[in-house]
């Protein structure tokens, strides 16, 4: 079992109702055992088209899965509850990235880990640093409180 954290983001539709839902399909998914998840944190869309506020939070989850397969699940689970992609970084029901996979690398065509934007974005880093402060990022050697810390120092 791998300790995985997964992040959450939702700006279209009932967000608090997709989040849940969201959260409720990961948690039936086979070979899982359920860890924390953080409060739901409004953001404001970064990137892409004007839209609307997002709600984003954390999911710490443990999984016998491999990293693609869970990437699979992740994307079933999208595509069930109407994620329609059409631009990049547009609005979405719901979007579910794996932010760390144990201390795994991986970087081919599909998958990235660590997700390679997490330590630029306070609506990843905030919500994780309230789950995982000690949770290490294994290529920068970086916990989320420092990475968390240092990205609100660089805003200010
Ligand atoms: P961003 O990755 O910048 O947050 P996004 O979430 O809007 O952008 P998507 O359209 O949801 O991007 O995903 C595009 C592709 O990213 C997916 O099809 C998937 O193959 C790939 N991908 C790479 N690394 C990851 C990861 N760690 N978690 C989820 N998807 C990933
Ligand atoms: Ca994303
Ligand atoms: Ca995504």
């Amino acid at each position: 079992m791998e300790i995985v954290y997964i992040a959450l983001g939702a700006n279209l539709g009932d967000r608090e109702k997709n989040m849940r839902n969201a959260h409720g399909h990961i948690m039936r998914l086979e070979g899982i055992q359920p860890g924390k998840i953080s409060k739901f944190y409004e953001t404001a869309p970064f990137g892409g088209p004007a839209q609307p506020m997002f709600l984003n939070a954390a999911l710490e989850i443990k999984t016998s899965m491999s990293p693609h397969q869970l990437l699979e699940e992740l994307q079933r689970i999208e595509l069930h509850m109407g994620r329609i992609r059409k631009e990049k970084w547009g609005p979405r029901t719901i979007d579910l990235d794996i932010v760390f996979f144990g201390d795994r690398i991986v970087e081919d065509a599909q998958l990235k880990i660590p997700h390679p934007l997490m330590h630029e974005r306070m609506f990843v880093l905030e919500p994780l640093a309230e789950i995982a402060p000690n949770a290490a990022h294994p290529v920068l050697k970086k916990t989320v409180f420092q990475m968390y810390q240092e990205l609100k120092t660089f805003h200010q």
